[in-house]
């Protein structure tokens, strides 16, 4: 299998974020994508591949025009100011206040476009994102012209919206990919999102369409991040009625409920036959990873590429959450390789 990477993505770097009262450092680093890569390295898993550089058109497909337009322009605006560090909102226009004015200034502007302060800006983290979306397209280009593909992208994309970033997310790649393959001539596609987050920005995105079909096994939002979204109750609206499937799933799940779950999943995803599939690879499932609730091991990752595989459809994988670095490797390609049968 292919690997798209590019190094543009270690400019996002530095970030701090809080936590349980403190501020401390991101949990989203570069050596993140860094193991990543050296683990499909060593697995000789294939050519790791530079992405094609793409203008902003496949974003704003998915995306509000307004939004991105917004994102590359934030540092400067940042710097503009005498400021340094990361560039993190610090109010939003929740109930009760006006959420149809775009303001003027740098921090209400940053609390308008984002639904968390989790989405940190420092000076390279623009072109990191536009590298991250550079990976997806070229990874989706490698499926649409038939083979598997491995979009290692970072910053992650899954819990971004139409017009908001939060959660590590700026683009959400895995939607882009999704209506990119569409665009090419796909009937159908269905998001796999395996991550232990719920994708809350790709099922806002795709809430109410039906030729994307948005499939999410996640710590239940009831007591866990983002919260406020990811419940089995959410199945699309309108048009996309029935299209929008949640496994929202207790903390310290094991293997076995797992693996029902996702079983399940790949159950409804194969009745709705779709052309492609998109997975939202996350690896934050792991049982030591230091933001999540779930017990899976690095045995099972294999098993979760394998029963992807028997989907027997075209596939890209893209990469999303998992924290625990050292393990990020070999869980993430471990995922690959299952899906190869090795
Ligand atoms: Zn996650």
């Amino acid at each position: 299998m292919k690997t798209v990477y590019s190094p543009l993505h270690a400019g996002h770097a530095g970030t701090m974020e809080l936590m349980s009262g403190a501020i401390v450092p991101g949990f989203e680093k570069p050596s993140r994508a860094e193991i990543i890569k050296a683990r499909v390295e060593s697995e000789k898993l294939g050519p790791i591949l530079a992405p094609e550089v793409h203008d902003l058109a496949a974003a704003k497909r998915i995306h509000k025009a307004d939004y991105i337009d917004f994102l590359p322009t934030i540092y400067p605006e940042w710097e503009a100011l005498g400021r340094s560090g990361s560039a993190i909102p610090y109010t939003w226009p929740t109930r009760g206040l006006r959420g149809d004015v775009v303001p003027g200034t740098i921090d209400a502007k940053l609390g308008y476009y984002s639904f968390d302060a989790g989405a940190p800006f420092v000076k390279g983290t623009w072109e990191a994102i536009k590298s991250s979306y550079d990976v997806a397209l070229t990874g989706a280009k490698l499926v649409r012209n038939g083979e598997p593909a491995f979009a290692l992208c970072r910053p992650p994309g899954h819990h971004a919206g139409a017009g908001f970033m939060g959660g590590y997310c700026y683009i959400n790649n895995a939607a882009v990919a999704a209506q990119w393959l569409l665009d090419q001539g796909a009937k159908r596609v269905s998001i796999l999102d395996v991550d232990y987050h719920h994708g809350n920005g790709t099922q806002e995105i795709f809430y109410s369409r039906a030729d994307v079909q948005v499939l999410n096994l996640h710590g239940d939002p009831m007591v866990e991040y983002p919260y406020f979204l990811g419940h089995a109750d959410e199945r699309g609206e309108g048009a996309g009625e029935g299209f929008n499937i949640n496994y929202p799933l207790p903390f310290g799940t094991t293997w076995e409920a797992w693996n029902a779950a996702l079983d399940d999943a790949c159950a409804k995803l194969a009745a709705y036959g779709p052309d492609v599939v998109v997975v939202s690879l996350g690896v934050d499932t792991f049982e030591k990873d230091p933001i999540s609730q779930f017990k899976l091991k690095s045995s099972d990752y294999p098993r979760i590429g394998a029963r992807i595989a028997r989907l027997n459809l075209p596939t890209l994988f893209v990469m999303e959450g998992g924290y625990a670095v050292e393990e990020i490797g070999v869980n993430a390609v471990g995922v690959l390789t299952g899906f190869e049968g090795r």
